[in-house]
């Protein structure tokens, strides 16, 4: 007998229809998923462990692997935090917990969350559900591979600099990167402590809203998030009447941007005024320019910062010296993988004396300026997009050699980041039979706006998230 439920097109809330109805067990719906993973995770490597009873009647889910999960290994994708055991819950993981939802597993990513197409793992790639010599980008590419694949019906990934709206992009799903400060980072391994955000992963826009509700709002362990000023709206509706849609022409015009892409996210806007949005250009001058060369200053330094507590003593395994220092390092340096190694160098260098104000110092100011001019365009709109990623999801190896190469991956996503916005990723057509992503970027809290947007547009679309070669 095959699975009981088709989970390649189940929906989190048709999952929880099911359940309610107690027309599918809890029992019965997680072993569906398993069923999944033993027929595809052999081939996309998405989960680095699953668990093998886990608690929990609700709509199972899975969690990225930086997020910390009690008693279930979290390794951030590194050798360095081998075999590490939290003793604790992560906020977030105790708040899924809570509300019922069953732990799957824990999904691959590049080594603590640095890098775009999941290769950077320490314990290999992950691949993309649509085809399978193709990176499903990253960091979280394991999260949104598996919700592609129906190995889960939602997932939970971490943002610093588009590790969630990426990968939904090149997997075809969508992905929330919420408001900084509205989800707890208490527990979640910590990259760039000032751009670090947890959200959702989910086939539709209404799970990704539902499973927003569950993990937003303030958290006393962690001193930066704050109550919603609004509660989550579960969007329904189609009409775009009186949204004002702002289309920043840098991040529409960018260099790179493949030409399928621009079509899929033309007709994505031309889609939103025919549901009655105002479309109207504007202008974001230093995002592209600016943005990437800021953020790869400041989440080095935060991440050297972040890095330096994993010395062979407080976590993991530990090689040996004849010294204390000798083992730090030889652990250190045996440990980590190159892209970590290369942010410390860069994060330390930018920090160091002589150069702080040069670098990390003069890219907090450009940081400001960004923002200010996010805040300039959130005064004439609702919301503005542009695409996700500017291409669709490239080949294994392509970009592994050439850092900057893999770095410009980003180029789109980073400004509203470095801005601390939300930005919702939601799948707006093929290009090349691949998925493209449109985003939505918001003002602060402006998450109701997006699933809002995001959900008309959403069914105007009619994106199939079932990959063509399972059809
Ligand atoms: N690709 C970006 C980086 O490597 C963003 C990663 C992330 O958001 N965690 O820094």
């Amino acid at each position: 007998m095959g699975a009981v439920v088709d989970t390649l097109r189940l929906t989190a809330e048709e999952a929880k229809a099911l359940l309610e109805r107690g027309e599918l067990s809890g029992a019965e719906l997680r072993e569906a998923y398993f069923e999944a993973i033993a027929e595809r995770d052999g081939e996309l490597h998405c989960f680095l462990r699953t668990v093998a009873e886990p608690d929990g009647e609700g709509v199972p889910i899975a969690l990225k692997d930086v997020i910390s999960t009690k008693g279930v290994e979290t390794t951030a994708g590194s050798k360095i935090l081998a075999g590490y055991v939290p003793p604790f819950d992560s906020t977030v993981a105790a708040r899924v917990k809570a509300a019922g939802l069953p732990l799957l597993g824990k999904t691959n990513t590049d080594e603590f969350a640095m890098g775009s197409s999941t290769e950077n793992s320490a314990w290999g790639p992950s691949r993309n559900p649509w085809d399978p010599n193709r990176v499903p980008g990253g960091s979280g590419g394991g999260s949104s591979a598996a919700v592609t694949a129906g190995m889960t019906p939602w997932a939970l990934g971490s943002d610093t600099g588009g590790s969630i709206k990426q990968p939904s992009a090149l997997c075809g799903n969508v992905g929330l990167r919420p408001t900084y400060g509205t989800v707890s980072r208490y527990g979640v391994v910590a990259f760039a402590s000032s751009l670090d955000q947890v959200g959702p992963v989910a086939k539709t826009v209404r799970d990704a809203a539902l499973l927003y509700s569950i993990i937003a709002g303030r958290d006393p362990c962690d001193s930066t998030t704050v109550e919603l000023p609004e509660p989550v709206r579960l969007p329904e509706g189609d009409s775009l009447a009186g949204v004002r849609v702002g289309v920043p022409t840098e991040l529409n015009e960018a260099e790179g941007i493949e030409p399928g892409v621009k079509e899929a996210v033309e007709q994505a806007i031309a889609l939103a005024q025919g549901l009655g949005a105002e479309v109207g250009e504007c202008s974001l001058p230093r995002a592209v320019r600016y943005g990437m060369p800021c953020y790869y200053l400041i989440a080095p330094a935060e991440a050297s910062s972040n890095l330096a507590r994993y010395d062979g003593v407080r976590y993991g395994p530990r090689v040996d010296g004849s010294s204390y220092q000798e083992m730090v390092d030889r652990t250190r340096d045996e440990g980590f993988g190159d892209e970590p190694k290369r942010r410390i160098m860069l994060g330390t260098y930018a920090l160091s004396a002589g150069y702080y104000d040069a670098f990390y110092g003069q890219a907090q100011k450009v940081r400001t300026l960004l923002i200010q001019e996010h805040r300039d365009a959130f005064e004439r709109f609702d919301l503005l997009v542009c695409p996700t990623s500017p291409t669709v999801a490239f080949r294994i190896g392509e970009r592994a050699a050439d850092p900057l190469a893999m770095y410009l991956s980003d180029v789109l996503t980073i400004p509203s980041c470095l801005a601390g916005l939300p930005g919702l990723s939601i799948p707006c057509g093929l290009s090349q039979g691949l998925p493209v992503g449109l985003q939505l970027i918001g003002p602060q809290f402006g998450e109701n706006t997006l699933f809002r947007v995001g959900h008309a547009l959403e069914h105007a679309i009619g994106f199939d998230t079932v990959p063509e070669r399972w059809r």
